[in-house]
């Protein structure tokens, strides 16, 4: 007698795993594209399993032909598991066949279970794998065991390549992989001995949802959103050709817009457009003859990539085309949108070494700006650049210790007073093994690792004590503008700590104005606002920087306390543009209506200086009049100046 109770169990759960798959959309990758395989397979046997065990049983009738299809569809499923099993390993550890003579390997890979299918066809004369005997019992003929031989030669083999890969798994998945392992053979071990007992299958399921659980993630590896794998998914992959050196070509897509038009979409909207790029991305890897895959990574970044194994694929060729489609404006369902792509073609590990380096690489492509078509790796990756951005908290560390930061100063020119009225404090860090890395490199960073708290401590302390030295007092200027992150304005103690500042200083409200960032005020936020109204009603005066790069929601602009606007150096750079004329007049009018002064920056040509004084600016800032100096030049610059 054999009990199918356990196989039911085990179609039960299977049938789950399946549901689960289908709605978290876990198609693409690899990875999951072999888990399904051999969730189907595993499905496939334990239906074969229960029709011929009901067959025997005689809980339905058929006949001879039907009982040795039964079995025989059965054991043809199961001996595949455990091969695919070996190939869903093969893609967690990326170690699938390689090098040369690939089609003898691949041969000799499944040399056993062609052996196995053609004994099953040879018993359909020959009877001796298994057979119905007089009485209708089944009987397991003399060469069954091979079948058991050939499961443990793929076994063992699964064992070795797992164990061959030890170094690129964490403890979750070594466990979840040998505890798979081990409810197999245990089951099967168990099966031999007593076949009625059918534990086999419902172990696999057992072993299914586990590795499914430990080893797929699914919230980790699929974004739900858009059915892309995400950038977890990305590392993962990364991390392994990294490990095992296997090239993967690589195209990324980097809207460098994506924070301007990010604030002007609803979520669902986002959502929408995100389904748009990942269908169009989508249609191009069916281009590639070799398996490509599409990653989420985030923030208006996408990837495609290509297994590099054959070169049949041309990679540039589709980047092109990718590059060419999203650099148009489009629209999908009433969203519009219209990208400033960066595209880029990296051949990984050869142009970047490392999957951490590739990660900041991609991070950063969208700060290089758009491209005209596209860029390859190879030409822009600077090793110094992310040798600096990987010890960067241990730079700044250092920094903050040893007291390296130094406070420069760029003079800003007054229109109506001809003469220079006030000054930008700008931060400069000098490293002894890199020289100056610049702060669009280290604010970031600082900002991430929230080093940027004392960093701007730093900053004020420096400003404060110059304002309150004689030799400052000789210069005539104003007020100093100190720059704020946006990490400072989200900060409960901000207010007590500047106002600390100045009294330690003894100088007042007034002798500093600060600035902050069009992207940082362009959502209201409680802390931020709560800050900024607090300071301003103890007399500090807020300057609303780089105006022209964000998306400027003017109702905001409005709503809060800027006493001027800072114009950003690209739009002085569009201004000789002559469709740019009117935009940048009325740019200017609006400005004033509201009550606020002007700051243009940048300006590093006389007819950009002499274009904005004819538009009755109020200050302007630029290397034309000065770069940032140090403060001992700073202070003899504006003393020249005034004798
Ligand atoms: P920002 O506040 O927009 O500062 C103006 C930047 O433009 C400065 O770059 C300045 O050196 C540069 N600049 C000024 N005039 C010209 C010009 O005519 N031509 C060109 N090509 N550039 C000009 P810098 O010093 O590299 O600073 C970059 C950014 O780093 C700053 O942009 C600011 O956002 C941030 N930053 C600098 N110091 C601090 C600081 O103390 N705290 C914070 N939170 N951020 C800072
Ligand atoms: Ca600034
Ligand atoms: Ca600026």
């Amino acid at each position: 007698m054999k009990y199918f109770y356990l196989d039911i169990s085990a179609l039960l759960v299977m049938l789950i795993l399946f549901i689960v798959i289908y709605f978290k959309r876990m198609f693409r990758g690899d990875i999951n594209r072999y888990f399904l395989l051999l969730l189907c397979v595993s499905i496939l046997t334990t239906s074969a399993d229960i029709w011929a065990i009901m067959l025997d049983n005689g809980d339905i009738t058929g006949g001879l032909m039907s009982r040795y299809l039964s079995h025989s569809l059965y054991l043809f499923m199961h001996s595949a598991t455990t091969p695919v099993f070996i190939l869903y390993c093969s893609a967690i550890t990326d170690s699938w066949v390689t090098g040369k003579n690939k089609f003898v390997k691949k041969a000799i890979f499944w040399l056993p279970l062609s052996v196995i299918y053609v004994m099953l066809l040879l018993n359909a004369t020959l009877h001796n794998m298994f057979y119905i005997d007089e009485a209708g019992k089944y009987v397991r003929g003399p060469v069954f065991i091979a079948f058991y031989i050939i499961a443990v030669i793929y076994i063992v083999y699964g064992l070795l390549k797992v164990f061959s890969c030890w170094h690129i798994f964490d403890l979750g998945r070594w466990l979840a992989l040998f505890s798979g392992i081990g409810f197999m053979v245990i089951a099967m071990v168990v099966q031999f001995f007593y076949p009625g007992l059918r534990v086999e299958m419902f172990a696999g399921a057992l072993a299914l949802l586990f590795m499914l659980m430990m080893v797929q993630k699914p919230e980790e590896m699929i974004d739900i959103e858009t059915g892309l794998l995400t950038l977890t998914a990305f590392k993962n992959l990364m991390f392994r050709s990294e490990k095992r050196n296997k090239l993967k070509k690589i195209i990324v897509f980097s809207a460098t817009n994506y924070q301007k038009t990010h604030a002007k979409y609803t979520y669902e909207q986002e959502i929408v457009l995100g389904r748009g790029i990942a269908q169009i991305m989508n249609s191009y890897t069916e281009l590639f003859k070799e398996r490509a895959d599409v990653y989420h990574l985030g923030s208006g970044r996408f990837a495609i990539v290509v297994k590099a194994d054959e070169p049949s694929v041309n990679v540039v060729k589709v980047a092109k085309q990718l590059n060419e489609i999203l650099d148009k404006p489009f629209t999908l369902e009433n969203s519009e949108a219209h990208f400033e792509p960066n595209t880029c073609v990296i051949q990984f590990p050869k142009d970047i070494p490392d999957a951490d380096t590739l990660v900041h690489f991609i991070e950063d492509l969208s700060s290089n700006g758009k491209t005209d078509g596209i860029v390859f790796a190879r030409d822009i990756f600077k090793q110094e650049r992310y040798d600096i951005l990987t010890e960067i908290d241990d730079i700044l560390e250092d920094a903050i210790k040893n007291k390296k930061f130094k406070v420069y100063y760029q003079p800003i020119y007054s229109v109506d007073e001809k003469c220079f009225r006030t000054a930008e404090a700008l931060i400069r860090l000098y490293d002894d093994k890199y020289g100056f890395i610049p702060p669009s490199l280290f604010i970031p960073a600082a900002e991430r690792s929230g080093a940027i708290l004392r960093i701007g401590e730093i900053v004020l302390e420096q400003v404060c004590e110059f304002i309150s030295s004689e030799e400052y007092k000789k210069l005539g200027l104003h007020y100093i503008e100190v720059n704020l992150s946006v990490v400072q304005c989200m900060d409960d103690g901000m207010v007590g700590n500047i106002m600390e500042m100045f009294d330690k200083y003894h100088i007042r409200t007034t002798d500093i104005n600060l600035e902050i960032t069009e992207t940082a005020v362009s959502d209201s936020q409680e802390i931020m606002d709560r800050n900024i109204n607090n300071l301003f009603n103890e007399g500090v005066c807020f300057s609303l920087d780089d105006f022209g790069t964000g998306y400027s929601n003017m109702h905001r602009i409005a709503s809060l306390p800027l006493s001027i606007i800072k114009i950003d150096k690209s739009i002085v750079d569009d201004a000789g543009k002559a469709s740019m004329q009117i935009v940048i007049e009325n740019t200017v009018k609006m400005i004033k209506a509201l009550g606020m002064k002007i700051v243009v920056e940048g300006v590093e040509t006389e007819r950009q200086l002499n274009q904005f004084i004819s538009l009755r600016c109020d200050y302007i800032q630029g290397y034309y009049f000065s770069k940032p100096l140090p403060k001992e030049d700073f202070v003899t610059f504006l003393l020249d100046k005034a004798s």
